[in-house]
């Protein structure tokens, strides 16, 4: 489950195009600050698809899933959201960011048969009052020369794929899907100590079968190569209902 789970609704169709941000975070804004950000800030602020920084490419929601990261209603449903992150950093780690950005973006466009044009990847500023992709803008001569080259490098990445196999180059871009890292089972010891609950980093659910869990754990195992933790709480102390309420409370 990524980290935004849905919030902004399903669109249960292929995107149709990418939109390409600069976050304006600074040079410690990288894919770790976000993976927390999202989850201690409203997400009605916004949030984009994926954020590529310097340290990993953070998935943030599904690309099967609307995202709002452009105050345009049809861009939001229809499109990706990319954010070049650390834009307000060192221009080095900017540029590289940007390249890596540039490399997911020709991989989706490949993956949902997308063809790089005027109308499939935009700029946030086309469609909102904002300076966003600032940096973008700012190194490739203005807008229209940074979507240019967005267009054309987007193109030629695309050809690359296809003359060198897909596989390689999807190797190239690691992309961290955001595991939630506050998963848990717990027990109630003094009430049924055989009920175990699935705490999934935002809901409890109590499980009704040993396998469930099993499976729950061999699939965060797969993920996170160990065991999910597991608590022993008793009602005396509970701490259950501290993780619940805390769940319930938005910023
Ligand atoms: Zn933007």
């Amino acid at each position: 489950m990524t980290i935004c789970r849905g919030i902004a609704g399903r669109r249960g169709e292929n995107p149709v195009g990418i939109f390409l941000h600069n976050d304006a975070g600074s040079q410690n804004a990288d894919a770790a600050f976000y993976r927390s950000w999202l989850q201690t800030h409203s997400l009605e602020n916004g949030f984009a698809h994926y954020y590529v920084a310097s340290d990993s490419v953070l998935q943030a929601e599904d690309d099967t899933n609307c995202a709002w990261h452009c105050g345009d209603p049809n861009g939001n449903l229809n499109y990706l959201s990319i954010e070049v992150c650390q834009s307000m950093g060192e221009l080095n780690t900017f540029k590289s960011n940007e390249k890596t950005a540039l490399e997911l973006a020709a991989q989706k466009c490949q993956q949902y048969g997308i063809t790089p044009s005027k109308d499939t990847i935009r700029l946030h500023q086309e469609v909102y009052a904002t300076a966003c992709p600032h940096r973008s803008t700012e190194i490739h001569g203005g807008a229209s020369a940074a979507k240019m080259y967005f267009i054309n490098r987007i193109k030629e990445l695309m050809n690359e794929i296809n003359s060198t196999g897909t596989a390689e180059r999807l190797a190239t871009t690691a992309i961290e899907r955001t595991i939630t890292t506050m998963q848990c089972f717990y027990k109630i010891t003094d009430k049924d100590k055989n009920k175990i609950y699935y705490f999934d980093g935002f809901n409890v659910h109590p499980l009704s079968h040993p396998d469930e869990k099993k499976v729950l754990n061999d699939i965060y195992k797969a993920n996170n190569g160990k065991d999910m933790p597991e608590f022993s709480w008793i009602s005396k102390v509970p701490w259950f209902m501290r993780l619940k309420n805390a769940m319930k409370r938005m910023d």
